[in-house]
């Protein structure tokens, strides 16, 4: 990506560079995530790190891929682009390969599956979730291989610098593991996007700011935020209702939001500022169901502080 295209989004009245609009401006029209499940589990599910899953993980609220019958991902992406074609003007996607661990298989089962998704015509790029402590050096040169055939970014669960609250969801990995993925990722052809929770239990202003000073000094192209939020049939369901855990207030959220925005790099694509999830799963907290007007409410908070991305960030740029 240009340089140039980094500085417009000041110029378009935007107050932070949204991803819908790099992806626009990179590819000249609308463009949407199909997400797809190749069905894989997750270190952290299946024993191999941790049992159990972090405590507010249930796949199925995440992606509309796992909520299906299982299909082959062809099938997946033609269902998932019917029903985003019907919903949006859209007719090129990028291939999401969403739910749980999407790397955590053999390079020999990987590659068909990742294969299968840009063969695709209406296929543009792909996108890889994944955690940090699960890319092996033969899928780390898989990754590098197909960023050097389509558009790619490959997504970390960060979720958070601090090693307490990583141990507090039962994250299975600490910090470390985040500044090694990343290092191992460098100059490797794919966009490398971060995950982050903001409101998590224990966590300060100051420690959630913290996380954003670190978000600016990984040098990294991406981040997703959104807010600690609880679906059903997990371990934070059971400590939400007993009022262990607390969740965000709206304003608080939004505010905390825009301070976070205001302390990383002008050129981090933001790719998500709110967290949700089908109001069959959720759980709370409820004023992220209506997402449009959270959405509105942080351009509002933006405009009202005169702010916007990378205003108080003290990493320079290229
Ligand atoms: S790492 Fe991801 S898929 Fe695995 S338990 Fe945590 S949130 Fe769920």
């Amino acid at each position: 990506m240009s340089a140039t295209v980094e500085n417009r989004w000041h110029e378009a009245g935007l107050r932070y560079y949204a991803y819908s609009w790099y992806l626009r401006q990179r590819f000249g029209e609308r463009i949407q995530k199909v997400s797809l499940d190749a069905k894989f589990t997750c270190p952290n599910v299946d024993g191999t790190v941790a049992k159990g899953g972090c405590t507010f993980c249930d796949n199925r609220s995440f992606s509309p891929s796992r909520r299906e019958p299982i299909r082959d991902i062809t099938d997946q992406l033609a269902n998932g682009m019917t029903r985003l074609k019907r919903r949006y003007k859209v007719d090129k996607f990028i291939a999401y390969f969403q739910p749980a661990t999407n790397t955590y298989a053999a390079v020999d089962k990987l590659r068909p599956l990742y294969e299968q998704s840009i063969d695709h015509e209406k296929v543009v790029g792909l996108s890889i979730g994944t955690r940090p402590d699960c890319v092996e050096p033969d899928v780390m040169d898989l990754l590098e291989e197909f960023a050097g055939r389509t558009y790619m970014t490959v997504e970390y669960g960060m979720q958070t610098i601090h090693d307490r609250s990583l141990d507090w969801m039962n994250r299975g990995h600490h910090h470390d593991a985040t500044v090694d993925a990343i290092e191992r990722s460098r100059g490797r052809g794919f966009q490398i996007c971060l995950h982050v929770i903001l409101g998590l239990p224990h966590e300060s202003h100051a420690d959630m700011m913290a996380t954003a000073a670190e978000v600016a000094r990984l040098n990294i192209d991406a981040v997703k935020i959104h807010n600690l939020y609880c679906v059903k049939n997990t371990k934070m369901a059971d400590q939400v209702a007993s009022g262990e855990v607390v969740l965000m207030e709206r304003q608080e959220y939004i505010s905390t939001l825009v301070d976070f925005l205001e302390r990383i790099p002008a050129n981090v694509l933001v790719e998500r500022t709110i967290g949700d999830a089908p109001p069959d799963y959720f759980v709370g907290p409820s004023w992220c169901l209506d997402k449009s007007a959270v959405l509105r409410a942080i351009d509002d908070e933006l405009v009202k502080r005169d702010t916007w991305q990378g205003k108080f960030c003290e990493v320079e740029t290229a």
